[in-house]
């Protein structure tokens, strides 16, 4: 894949839970002057010291499902029993100013930025290993450990997806995995390691977990 570094492009950044795409994602909208994060919307409800507008458009369902019926996201999916969606003025903005749109989204939204976009790079994040995965996840505030349950159900059929990814991309140390992103990003030819091994070590993992979780209750 080379798209063409001289246009802006849509690039779509997926992970697991606990993979840190998201402060990924933000990082490089600070440190790439072409680079805006796309802000989503969504039904859910705010987390302590998020903000409308510029963490996410919160949303009722009624007002989401009017604006899909109106097309006017470029993708949304339903994410842990929630609506999520890229609004097209997104991307229109982005591609008016010249720069490229970071999209924090799902393996599903992933699919469909990239069917209505074929130049867009798609990058899969990775957590380091399933043991930081868990210890990130459950340090995060509010976080109960249903949604843990469910998270890491949601995280197998991510894992699944991350084949079909442009670009894999381990995040053990934030520093290095922005700077292999931003260097993807840079010369979009690089050939990264598709990272499969370490996958199907996340999965199996995450498999067990579940398994012992189930047999405990
Ligand atoms: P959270 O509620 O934790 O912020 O996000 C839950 C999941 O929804 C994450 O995987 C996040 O990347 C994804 N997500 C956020 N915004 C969008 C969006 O606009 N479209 C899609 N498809 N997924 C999104």
């Amino acid at each position: 894949m080379s798209p063409d570094r001289a246009k802006p492009s849509l690039v779509v950044i997926s992970g697991p839970t606990g993979s840190g795409k998201t402060t990924i994602a933000k990082r490089l909208v600070t440190e790439l002057p072409r680079a805006v994060f796309s802000v989503s919307h969504t039904t859910r409800q705010p987390r302590p010291g998020e903000k409308d507008g510029k963490d996410y458009h919160f949303i009722t369902e009624d007002a989401f499902r009017k604006m899909v019926d109106a097309g006017e996201f470029l993708e949304w999916a339903a994410v842990h029993g929630q609506l999520y969606g890229t609004h097209r003025s997104e991307w229109e903005k982005a591609a008016a100013a010249g720069l490229d749109l970071i999209l924090d989204i799902d393996v599903q939204g992933g699919a469909q930025v990239l069917a209505s976009d074929p130049s867009a790079v798609l990058i899969f994040i990775l957590p380091p290993s399933f043991e930081e995965m868990l210890s990130r996840v459950t340090k995060r505030r509010g976080e109960k450990h249903f949604d843990l349950e469910r998270r890491l159900r949601t995280a197998l059929d991510e894992l699944d997806f991350a084949g079909g990814y442009h670009y894999n991309v381990k995040n053990g140390e934030l520093r290095l995995a922005v700077e292999e992103v931003k260097e993807i990003l840079g010369t979009a030819g690089k050939k990264c390691s598709p990272l499969e091994e370490e996958r199907n070590e996340l999965k199996r993992k995450i498999e067990n977990w579940l398994r012992e979780k189930d047999v405990q209750s």
